[in-house]
């Protein structure tokens, strides 16, 4: 009988292959995470204390599901035990933030949220609206305003709106949560600040521009490549100890995109505290085939570090006849 192996070989670009060597030298998966198809909890029942505020179930109650990836980004079913009903409906807050941030395009990636629909988008400013139909993406808009732009010869589409109000830094303290929740129990007192950060907003004003709460990544165009989000936690190799990189980073997959971001302030990076570090960016795991079917890939590097709300702030995507290219 013949042994069938799947060959999974990806070409990459040079600068991707180069990331790949660099990033791995220096990191080992240490948690992998995503949606099953029925409840998965992690953490345990008992005792249950929150990994957050540290209280337990005599001072705070737990009888909300805590999602350990936004509902919103199509996780259904991966929870945990560990965060109790007042941080979850903080950490929901922070939720609401990113889903606005990314506005129109969750419409367009067609990701089922809470209420088990493509959320529908709707823009008051340009009258945009855009929804799921049964026979696909419908986009309707109000004569007269000039919110759609079509490019016969360079066969785009370009869509001027609104975001809905966001505040930046509930963005990066999203990916956060997640990150602490990936923690195995033996690591979650090395990051006692990180769970402090993301609890208060009162000093997030000297967060402003922090380069630690960069946000690095890549948007694929064509199809949402992951239609339920994933996550893998990286952490520095031993005997890579003595180098300047921060000792944890996230990678999120969702919809079209790839968000890295540092796992900051831990107690064990405080020899990096005012030094030049060093940040290796995560590759683009992605075949080149798929690139040349639909488009080029962006590099994302976000500074959502401001704790200013963001109203009516413009947001423009672009479409080739293909699919989406351009957004963020
Ligand atoms: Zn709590």
């Amino acid at each position: 009988m013949e042994n069938k192996t799947e060959n999974l070989s990806i070409v990459v670009d040079e600068s991707n292959a180069e990331k790949t060597r660099h990033f791995l030298d220096i990191y080992e998966m240490e948690t992998i995470i995503g949606d099953s198809d029925n409840k998965f909890y992690l953490g345990t029942k008992e005792p249950r204390i929150c990994r957050f505020c540290k209280k337990n179930e005599k001072e705070v109650t737990f009888k909300m599901d805590a999602h350990v990836m936004p509902q919103f980004m199509g996780n259904r079913n991966l929870l945990s035990y560990f965060e109790c009903d007042e941080c979850n409906s903080l950490f929901s807050n922070y939720e609401d933030s990113f889903a606005n941030f990314l506005g129109i395009t969750r419409t367009f990636a067609q990701i089922k949220g809470q209420s088990r629909k493509v959320p529908k988008f709707k823009d008051p400013r340009t009258g945009i609206e855009v929804y799921l139909s049964d026979t696909g993406i419908q986009l309707t808009t109000v004569e007269g305003k000039d919110s759609i732009k079509i490019d016969e010869e360079g066969k785009s589409l370009e869509i001027t709106t609104t975001r809905p109000t966001y505040i930046p830094i509930h963005i990066p303290k999203v990916l956060i949560k997640i990150g602490l929740s990936m923690l195995p129990d033996s690591a979650v007192e090395d990051y006692d600040l990180t769970r402090k950060f993301i609890l208060q907003s009162d000093k997030d004003i000297n967060f402003n521009n922090s380069n630690m709460l960069r946000i690095f990544g890549y948007f694929i165009p064509g199809p949402p490549k992951f239609p339920t989000p994933f996550a893998q936690l990286y952490r520095k190799k031993t005997e890579k100890a003595e180098l300047l990189c921060p000792s944890r980073q996230l990678i999120l997959f969702y919809a079209n995109y790839y968000f890295q971001m540092v796992l900051p302030f831990a107690d064990s990076d405080k020899n990096l505290q005012g030094k030049q570090i060093n940040v290796p960016l995560f590759p683009l795991l992605v075949d080149k085939s798929y690139m040349d079917k639909y488009g080029d890939y962006r590099r994302l590097n976000l500074n959502l570090t401001s704790n200013q709300k963001k109203k009516g702030e413009e947001h423009k995507i672009t479409f080739s006849f293909e699919g989406l290219t351009q957004t963020l």
